[in-house]
This record gives structure tokens, C-alpha cells and sequence, in this order.
């Protein structure tokens, strides 16, 4: 269900966005990760560099007396930024004090005795550092070199770094979708044309075609292909129309020599009635037979060909007086009365084809007859609703059940198998519903079982 709500641009985007997001993480999470060693080394690298000068300073030669290698160290300690530095003995004693109160206070790690350079990562007053210890001499005595230096700036740097990921990737992510879902759109257009072609063509405009994007990719295939499945599907199409053709061609001839026949056995005197019976039950069939087969006809021609009856005004009035009128001759013969009313006659004019209409007008007034008992009514009224004009067959019928009354409209459906007590062929109603949709009228049935049923027929246009 949400793959069929989803369009595949939006997919597309989607997925773009979810790709690109993944790429942006990972390309962040490298960047921040090679950031933050790069800053350790480069602290690493000022930790080293003041340790050799002052290494260098205490070494370089060996005639300089105690005090004045105090002296030096002295001086360098003051020197340097922060000052955090001292001189160990390998026991874990203070060789030299530094001159900083910084270093005084400072919680150096334990040192102990050393091949040659450690370094150590703490946390002195809630701040992280880098200790290096280097294992020197002064003299002749082994001493430990120690200086510290802070990691804060590094943090606020690689903090900054990571929010700045974070903070661009919203923005990123919305001008990639934004970009991805217009490319994906661009390169789909052309789905949604063939789409529309494809759904407006039907068999009565099979000859149309989709249209076809010379782009050499699987769109111009694909609508390619649909060309050629309407190519082959047309032919088939035109083959049936002809073979329909030919059929009733045929067939008609046959049903109305039978009904000819049995009609002139009926009137030579000398038959008996076995006979008769016979021959007029092939009249009576033959003639069944030959209404079913126009009826097939006129829905396979409504079928295949275009609409292009010509549609003129056609009073609605004078189609109804005329259609009852005939009505009432079939009514007579089972005692059903027929009633017409009629509402402002003169504006009751719609667009039409007369023949047509005269046509859906009697289907309704014959099913009505037909399904009305004995000295039951039919009431046909033509009344403005509201500017519409709408045409109601009511009558006092055998009625339609629940479960039948969304199929009636159906070819070949007849209600329930005591419809078979009454003459019909199921077509009636399918092709007063093509004639209706023709007019772009609307065809409503309501019916209780028992009571009746009322047709009614409202010209929107
Ligand atoms: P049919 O040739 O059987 O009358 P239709 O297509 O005209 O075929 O009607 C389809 C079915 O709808 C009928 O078989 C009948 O059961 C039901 N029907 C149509 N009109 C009426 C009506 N006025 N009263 C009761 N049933 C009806």
C-alpha cells in the first residue's frame, strides 16, 4: 500500500538523501577522527620539542658546575608558555623545583625508571593534559625530564569541527533531496506522458498511440513496446469487429428464414395442432433469437467504434409523450396503467441523439411492464431538479433485492432464476447505461423487493 502511494522520484530522493547522509557521517566521522590525531601528535610534537632543548640545555657541557644548569633550567622554565615542567629523580623525588607555581601545584603522574620517553594522558582539575617523562642525565645522575601541556585547545577545536558536521548535514541532506527529486523528476517525466496516453486509450481509440522520447534509453523502449502491443492489439481488435460482422451477417440470414418458414407452416389450414404448437414455438424463438442478436451487435459496435454520433438539441418532452404513448399499447394488453407529468415541457432540452434516447427510454418502459404484475402502475415524470433535467420510470413492480441491484447494470445478468418466467436477455439495461454515459447522464435505480423500482435519469450537462 505505501509502495503504490509512493512515486519513484520520491523513492528515489529518498534514498539519495538516506545514501548521501550515510556518506556524509562517514566521510564527518573520518575527518574528525583524523583531526583529533593530528592534534595529538602536533601536542605531542611541542611536548618533545621542549623536552630536547632542555635535555640539550642540561647536557651540553659537561664543565658547567650544578648551580649553573640550575640556572639554565630555571630560565627555560620561565620561558616556556605554561611553565609546567620539573626535573625528577628516578626514586620519584624532586630533583629541581621548577620556578612556576603552576608546576608546584600541578599533580604529576608517578615517574619511574624509564628506557626513554613516556607519555601520558591525564586529568588534572577537571582539564586533560599530555605528561611526557624522558629518562636524562645531569652529570653523572639519572633524572627524569617531565613537562605537561593542556589539550583543551584541541577539544574546543575538534567540539567546533563535530558541530559543524552535525549543522551542516540538515542543510546538505535538504539541497540534495531537493536536487535529487528534481533530476528524478526531469528523467521521469516522460513515464507520466506515456501514462497519461496510455490510460486515455481504449478500444474505441485504439489506433492512438503513446508518445515516444527519442532519448535511446529503456524509457523510449518501453514506450516502443507499448506501440507495438497497441499495434497488435488494434489488429486483433479490427479482426473481431469483422468477424462480429460477418457472424451476424450470417446468422441473421438462417433465424429469419426459420421464422419465415414456421410462420407460412402456420398458416396452411391443414396442420394439426401438434404441429402448429411446434412452429409456434419456432417463431417465438427465432424472433428471441434475432432481438438477442442486435442487442450483441449494438453493444459490440458501441464497443469498437468511436464516439462520434453527432449530438444535437433534442427536446426531452416530446421523446417521453412519444415513448409512453407506445408504452401504454404494450401496458394495455396486462392491464398496468401508465401515467405521464410533465414539468415546464419547453426547457427541457438537452444535448442528444434522438434515436438514442428514444432507445433508453424504452428499455426502462419495457423492463418496467415486463416486471409490473397484472393491474399494477408505471409512473413516468420529466421534472427540472435544480436546472437538471431528469427523467424517473417508477412502477409497482416485482421490485430488485439488495444483492442484485449493483449488478443489473451488467451484460447478460438477469436477477433470479424466476426471471426466467419473463422474456429477456440481460442486455437491456447494459445498453441503456452506454447511452446514458453517451449523453453523460446518470443512471440511478432505486427498488424494494415486492414494491417496485424507480429508474431515474439526470442530464448534468
Ligand atoms: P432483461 O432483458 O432481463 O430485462 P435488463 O438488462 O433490461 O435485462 O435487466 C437486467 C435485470 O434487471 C432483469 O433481468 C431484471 O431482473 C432486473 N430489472 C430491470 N428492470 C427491472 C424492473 N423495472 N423491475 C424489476 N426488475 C428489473
Amino acid at each position: 500500500m505505501f509502495h503504490r502511494l509512493i512515486s519513484i522520484s520520491l523513492r528515489l530522493t529518498l534514498w539519495f538523501g538516506a545514501v548521501l547522509l550515510f556518506g556524509w557521517l562517514l566521510f564527518g566521522a573520518a575527518m574528525w577522527f583524523g583531526l583529533k590525531h593530528s592534534l595529538t601528535a602536533e601536542r605531542r610534537q611541542t611536548l618533545e620539542r621542549r623536552i630536547d632543548r632542555l635535555e640539550e640545555l642540561l647536557e651540553r657541557d659537561t664543565s658547567f658546575s650544578d648551580s649553573e644548569r640550575y640556572g639554565d633550567f630555571h630560565n627555560f622554565a620561565s620561558a616556556t608558555g605554561n611553565g609546567l615542567m620539573e626535573i625528577f629523580r628516578t626514586s620519584g623525588s624532586l630533583y629541581w623545583r621548577a620556578p612556576s607555581a603552576a608546576a608546584d601545584s600541578f599533580p604529576w603522574p608517578p615517574v619511574t625508571d624509564l628506557n626513554r620517553t613516556k607519555f601520558i594522558h591525564i586529568i588534572a582539575k577537571g582539564q586533560p593534559y599530555w605528561v611526557l617523562q624522558r629518562s636524562a642525565h645531569i652529570g653523572s645522575s639519572p633524572v627524569v625530564l617531565v613537562a605537561a601541556a593542556p589539550e583543551s585547545g584541541n577539544i574546543v577545536l575538534l567540539h567546533r569541527f563535530r558541530n559543524a558536521l552535525i549543522a551542516s548535514a540538515p542543510v546538505l541532506l535538504l539541497i540534495a533531496m531537493a536536487g535529487g527529486y528534481w533530476i528524478s523528476r526531469r528523467a521521469l517525466s516522460p513515464v507520466d506522458r506515456i501514462t497519461a496516453a496510455a490510460r486515455s486509450i481504449g478500444i474505441r481509440n485504439l489506433s492512438e498511440r503513446v508518445p515516444v522520447a527519442h532519448s535511446s534509453d529503456e524509457l523510449q523502449r518501453l514506450a516502443e513496446t507499448c506501440n507495438a502491443m497497441l499495434e497488435r492489439l488494434e489488429v486483433a481488435v479490427r479482426k473481431l469487429k469483422q468477424f462480429t460482422a460477418d457472424a451476424s451477417h450470417e446468422l441473421r440470414g438462417p433465424l429469419s428464414l426459420t421464422r419465415t418458414i414456421a410462420e407460412v407452416a402456420l398458416r396452411r389450414p391443414t396442420i394439426d395442432q401438434e404441429s402448429r404448437a411446434s412452429f409456434r414455438e419456432i417463431a417465438y424463438a427465432s424472433a428471441n433469437a434475432t432481438k438477442l442478436l442486435e442487442e450483441m451487435l449494438e453493444l459490440a459496435r458501441a464497443d469498437a467504434e468511436p464516439l462520434d454520433i453527432a449530438l444535437e438539441p433534442v427536446n426531452l418532452a416530446s421523446v417521453v409523450e412519444e415513448a409512453c404513448s407506445m408504452a401504454r399499447k404494450l401496458a394495455q394488453q396486462r392491464g398496468i396503467t401508465v401515467s405521464l407529468a410533465i414539468s415546464a415541457p419547453d426547457t427541457m432540452t438537452v444535448l442528444g441523439h434522438t434515436p438514442s434516447l428514444r432507445r433508453m427510454l424504452w428499455i426502462l418502459l419495457d423492463n418496467a411492464i415486463k416486471y409490473t404484475p397484472e393491474s399494477g402502475r408505471v409512473d413516468v415524470s420529466l421534472q427540472d431538479s435544480d436546472g437538471v433535467p431528469v427523467i424517473k420510470v417508477a412502477d409497482t413492480g416485482i421490485g430488485i433485492s439488495e444483492s442484485d441491484l449493483p449488478h443489473i447494470f451488467d451484460r447478460f445478468y438477469r436477477a433470479d432464476p424466476s426471471r426466467s418466467e419473463v422474456e429477456g436477455s440481460g442486455l437491456g439495461l447494459a445498453i441503456a447505461k452506454w447511452i446514458a454515459d453517451l449523453h453523460h447522464a446518470q443512471i440511478d435505480v432505486s427498488s424494494d423487493k415486492g414494491i417496485g423500482s424507480s429508474f431515474t435519469l439526470s442530464f448534468h450537462t
